[in-house]
């Protein structure tokens, strides 16, 4: 069964993760979980935190969206079936390229809560695969959305963090029920 994800505001959303030194079993075997959660969820990203972990480790499937996006891996430019879902491991990511966009975005840690949020249209991402093996992929539009989004929460940043002040304001009622019930859920967990 796939591991729960976690809700905003529970504390591990907020840490900070491990940069990730060994690549086994165990490590992929979790990123095979995460990619589950995320399926389930249907959402197209996930975080190690987002499972209760503050690990730099995410994951990302983007085939089931309406694309409009371009990317060029190590070069060149796989299918996106040859290489999603993808495991995102110590991610660094580059601005390539300003104007910035806006896209009203989700997030799974904060279920039916949506907000416009500002962020850069092309990246380059230098990251590791779940057998250590380094890439560089540059992609923009939905893509380089949603990895800037996954590394954020690898930094313990919240889509909430970039928001502006009206939009905080739209959906204020919305959050502060949101930690309500998260408190309450790790309540009736605790002995
Ligand atoms: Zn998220």
């Amino acid at each position: 069964m796939p591991p729960p994800i976690v809700h905003f505001n529970d504390p591990v959303l907020r840490k900070k993760g491990a940069k990730i030194t060994v690549f086994d079993d165990a490590l992929r075997r979790l990123a095979q979980d995460m990619i589950d959660a995320m399926h389930e969820a249907r959402g197209i990203g996930l975080a190690a935190q987002q499972v209760g972990q503050a690990i730099q480790l995410c994951v990302a499937d983007l085939r089931d969206t309406d694309g409009g996006f371009d990317w060029e891996l190590d070069g060149a430019k796989p299918p996106l079936e040859l290489f999603m879902p993808m495991t995102v491991v110590n991610p660094e990511i580059s601005v390539v390229r300003e104007p910035t966009t806006v896209y009203e975005e989700g997030c799974l840690s904060f279920p039916e809560i949506r907000g416009d949020v500002v962020r850069p249209d092309e990246v380059t991402v230098e990251y590791k695969d779940g057998h250590g093996t380094s890439h560089v992929l540059r992609c923009n539009g939905l893509f380089a959305r949603c990895l800037q989004h996954e590394a954020d929460h690898l930094n313990g940043i919240l889509f909430i963090d970039r928001m502006d002040e009206a939009t905080l304001k739209t959906i204020d009622a919305e959050l502060k029920a949101l930690k309500k019930r998260t408190r309450e859920a790790a309540k009736k967990k605790a002995p």
